[in-house]
């Protein structure tokens, strides 16, 4: 989508800091980062919100998160733990209308989230 700044990252025309890339999915560091390691797994298809994913889908959402686990394991935050967090549409906080999973991780995390 021409519009989308992800997408725009996904195509190189927006600078990021990769941290990991695959056929179908993305990953970078969060510009804004909310915890030490702060990074957008992203897939590479335009999805605007969770709310779109549907059973043609399963594999490519499920596979963000076995590179979640990839990545969390390079950045050495495996095993003390870390978060993801998947914000949707206006209530759920979401800004970047391009679907994403933020992985959190570096200090402990508070519950519930604001
Ligand atoms: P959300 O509020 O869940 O939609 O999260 C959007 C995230 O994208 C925020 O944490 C922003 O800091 C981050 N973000 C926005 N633009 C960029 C960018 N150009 N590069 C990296 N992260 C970005
Ligand atoms: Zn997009």
């Amino acid at each position: 989508m021409q519009s989308c700044v992800f997408c725009k990252i996904v195509a190189g025309e927006i600078p990021c800091k990769k941290i990991y890339e695959d056929d179908a999915l993305f990953a970078f560091e969060d510009v804004n980062p909310a915890a030490p390691i702060h990074i957008l797994i992203i897939p590479k298809k335009h999805m605007e919100t969770l709310h779109e994913i549907q059973d043609a889908d399963k594999e490519l959402i499920g596979s963000i998160f076995v590179a979640a686990n990839e990545i969390a394991r390079k950045q050495g935050i495996a095993q003390e733990g870390f978060r993801i967090v998947a914000n949707c549409g206006e209530n759920g906080g979401q800004t970047v209308f391009h679907i994403h999973y933020h992985l959190l991780g570096g200090r402990r995390m508070e519950w519930p989230p604001g």
